[in-house]
């Protein structure tokens, strides 16, 4: 039998608040990006959908499509236009839908989602 499990039966817990403790390593690890909207331009937009290897950004019109969940946080994108682009930092985007995943990046204005 696990010993956390004898543990967690010990102390009577069930369940334990997450995070326990903040992770330290996370500011070491590669996250997906973060844009902003003011800095990204229609000629920016293109060129990030066109660099992008996991074609996790396309564009519509006046909106860039983020979608998180085929990102894979390959840096490419910060690369290309660092003004626009930078490291989220977020490393937990568990998400209940699909959808929830998709983000819509107003250009020149502010996220519509
Ligand atoms: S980090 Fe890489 S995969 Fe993610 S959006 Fe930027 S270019 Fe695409």
């Amino acid at each position: 039998m696990p010993l956390w499990f004898v543990r967690g039966l010990r102390r009577g817990v069930v369940t334990t608040r997450y995070p326990d403790r903040s992770e330290m390593s996370a500011r070491d690890l590669p996250t997906p990006p973060a844009f902003r909207p003011g800095a990204l331009t229609g000629e920016i937009a293109d060129g990030l959908v066109a660099i992008c290897p996991s074609r996790a950004l396309t564009r519509e019109g006046g909106t860039l499509i983020f979608d998180v969940g085929a990102c894979t946080a390959c840096g490419r994108c910060g690369e290309y236009a660092p003004g626009a682009v930078t490291a989220s930092g977020e490393f937990e985007l568990a998400a209940a839908r699909r959808s929830g995943l998709v983000k819509r990046i107003g250009l020149g204005a502010e996220v519509t989602r």
